[in-house]
């Protein structure tokens, strides 16, 4: 008789909508993947690439063996290997001369032991992540506005509302599940209304009443013309404004300074009059709003303006914290509100508590038992690899990313790690363009084969369980990370033998003195037993007791976390992107994600079905466009920048704006030479946040002739 199968609850690891899995491995050896019909976030839905989880599960390529100098070694070895190099380092150039680059792929334990050891045990802050490039503006933005990262909404007000604004979200490709429930939720009830602002046409303006094709980088232009029109045509909720936020007078104040009237709004954002118009009023005039962005507001020099400048429409007309209203950020990645959870960013400590604020500071020290706790922020992403460029940094961990591919000015990075003294990478893959300069390789456990949690972007904390076998010798990252910190001889501190363990400390770490600020709070979770983490159902912070089933969605008491209470609006005086087109770069090269692949296709390129949606690199070209530089469609393009070039094939559309060509950012050095767009992309960066604007290089075109 056949065995019983087990099919193991799980969650996704690919976008931020973080979808439920049901896995069950089958005795043909394959595993069946279907959607969780329990999970709030997706309700038995799923997209092409979580269907297809069970393609990219076999062994070819896995990493399966710890190896220095490219020779297979004991973990031991390699742990005294890396705990050597760092120690040696750190004692003769200090703390700062080291640093962790980890990823919106890793659990929350992962994160949380990683920046323990960093900021609290080592004592430098140089941890940073790559959500630092998908998420960074919204936070620094909610920060600024809120007086904390918290996301206001839940997925669940996206149905609830009347109008829902998508800006700067390809949601159809870029977060399908939740484009599947919008769809939905639109057919049911046809009066709700959609507007998509992007300066593409993409496949989300399927079910868009209205699609504004808003110029490259205008974004703050139209919603300061929004709050200028919701004060001018008496829109605003004064009672809200009065009681509940601070810098009213001077937003709305550059607000009309700066966007002028509608024609001056059109000429900015070449978009037409009655375009601006219909959307005004039917923002103006509709009291549940949702506005969700995504990476084309936050990846831009000004990227946490264009944020303000959304939320400040929000607050002017008190559109929050009820169901069916809010602005909400999306994040691309599984774990990237995780790691903003426990400080996985270079400027915070862990339970959203600042390095430079000294109340957090002793908090966190007394609570680590930490004498040597990092006093100062670390670099961030670009400018730790800048950092590494100038020698300064002189040791580097890299936890499951490939930021040869996907940082800008990639070859650069690619530079500067081929001059590292010592490069760590721990990964799932052997051969990735990054794994290719490491010195040490520490083989990770993949998804599907570790225990821990990630957060969505809606605030839900979900397990992601084992189902499968470590293979080979691959560990756990939060293990991987807890043998060095021993190693470096901090025993002490890291007794972890299990997930549970990490996640509990967490959960302390956020009670600890909390004094019932809410917050990021799971005090609720604090002493969770090993059977209550294994069967957590998913649950959406703030937890603030035991008994708590989670928090749908933040502000509805009209409480912000500032030192008032009162939420802060922001005055945004909207700046053109860093770099401008000119005669010999005369288009602008717009980057993002394609439906059916993600991040650098170490997983998904292995999906015969996912491959063949597109099959190879790509560049999406205006007609006229096309015609100006002579380019056929399906014949082979070179693009250039001032940082770097490639070779795609073209394809011609009038999806694409004139002036403007898209190329996603996936393929590798892996696929063919030339196929980074990375390469192409400056390392320019919003100063406050620290997010590279990925959507506006100039770069030149031309059809490719091999020589
Ligand atoms: Fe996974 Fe995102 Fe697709 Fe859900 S929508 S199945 S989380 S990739």
């Amino acid at each position: 008789m056949a065995e019983q199968q087990t099919t193991t609850k799980t969650t996704c690891p690919y976008c931020g909508v973080g979808c439920g899995v049901l896995a069950t491995p089958l005795e043909t050896g394959t595993v069946q993947i279907e959607g969780d019909a329990e999970h709030p976030a997706n309700l038995g839905r799923l997209c092409s690439k979580g269907s297809a989880l069970g393609d990219t599960l076999d062994l070819g390529n896995r990493l399966l063996h710890p190896k220095v100098d490219g020779k297979r070694v004991s973990w031991e070895q390699a742990i005294t290997s890396v705990a050597r190099g760092f120690s040696e380092i750190i004692a003769k150039h200090g703390p700062e001369s080291v640093a962790f680059y980890v990823s919106g792929q890793v659990l929350t334990e992962d994160y949380y032991t990683a920046n323990k050891l960093m900021k609290g045990f080592i004592g430098g802050a140089n941890i940073d992540t790559n959500s630092r490039l998908c998420m960074s503006s919204a936070v620094a933005a909610y920060k600024r506005a809120f007086g904390s990262d918290t996301v206001p909404c839940s997925y669940e007000d996206i149905e609830l509302a009347d109008l829902v604004v998508l800006t700067g979200s390809n949601l159809a490709w870029c977060h399908p599940v939740i484009y599947q429930r919008l769809k939905q939720a639109k057919e049911d009830r046809p009066e709700m209304k959609v507007v998509v602002i992007d300066p593409r046409k993409t496949a989300t303006c399927d079910i868009a009443d209205l699609h504004l094709p808003v110029r490259p980088g205008s974004d703050a232009t139209l919603f300061n013309g929004l709050l200028h029109y919701l004060k001018k045509e008496d829109y605003l909720d004064l009672e809200f404004l009065e009681a509940h936020t601070e810098g009213f007078a001077s937003a709305t104040s550059v607000a009309k300074a700066s966007a002028g009237s509608i024609p001056q709004v059109a000429a900015v954002t070449e978009l037409q009059e009655q375009d601006i118009v219909k959307f005004y009023q039917l923002f103006a005039s509709t009291e549940k709003v949702v506005t969700v962005y995504s990476q084309g507001i936050n990846q831009s020099t000004t990227g946490t303006d264009k944020c303000n400048s959304i939320i400040n429409c929000h607050l002017a007309t008190g559109r929050i914290g009820q169901p069916g209203m809010g602005p909400f950020s999306f994040t691309g990645q599984p774990n990237a509100m995780g790691g903003r959870e426990v400080g996985g960013l270079s400027n915070q400590l862990a339970a959203h508590m600042e390095i430079t604020n000294p109340e957090h500071h002793d908090r966190v020290a007394r609570f680590w038992k930490a004498d040597n706790l990092a006093t100062e922020n670390g670099a961030k992403a670009i400018d730790m690899f800048e950092q590494i460029a100038s020698g300064k940094i002189k040791a580097i961990w890299i936890m499951a990313t490939n930021p040869v591919v996907s940082l800008p000015d990639a070859d650069k990075v690619k530079d500067a790690l081929k001059k590292c003294e010592l490069v760590v990478v721990s990964e799932c893959e052997e051969n990735t363009d990054t794994t290719a300069l490491a010195d040490i390789l520490l083989p990770a456990a993949a998804w599907g084969e570790k225990d821990g949690v990630v957060t969505n972007s809606e605030r839900r904390i979900s397990r992601q369980r084992s189902f499968l076998p470590l293979p080979g010798e691959a560990k756990p990252d939060w293990w991987i990370i807890t043998q060095l910190a021993r190693k470096m001889g901090f025993e002490t501190a890291f007794p972890f033998e299990k997930s549970a363990d990490v996640f509990r400390e967490h959960a302390q770490l956020s009670a600890f003195e909390n004094n019932g600020v809410r917050d990021f709070n799971i005090a609720g979770l604090a002493d969770i037993s090993d059977e209550g983490y294994d069967n957590l159902i998913p649950i959406q912070w703030p937890v603030i007791n035991k008994a708590d089933k989670g928090t749908a969605r933040l502000f509805s008491d009209k409480q912000f976390f500032t030192p008032s209470g009162k939420a802060r609006m922001i005055s945004v005086e909207p700046k053109l992107p860093y770099h401008q087109v000119s005669d010999e770069y005369p288009l602008v090269l717009n980057t993002g994600r394609i439906r059916d692949q993600w991040h650098t296709m170490t997983r998904t390129g292995r999906a015969v079905r996912l491959n063949a949606h597109i099959p190879e690199p790509m560049v999406q070209v205006h007609p006229l466009d096309a015609a100006n530089f002579h380019l056929v469609d399906g014949s082979l393009a070179e693009i250039k920048s001032r940082w770097g070039e490639m070779i795609v094939r073209v394809v011609v559309t009038d999806e694409q704006r004139p002036g403007s060509i898209f190329v996603p950012i996936h393929w590798s050095d892996q696929y063919a030479s030339m196929a980074r767009v990375d390469a192409l992309v400056a390392a320019v960066y919003d100063p406050i946040s620290g997010q590279p604007e990925s959507k506006h290089t100039p770069v030149s075109i031309r059809a490719y002739k091999p020589v």
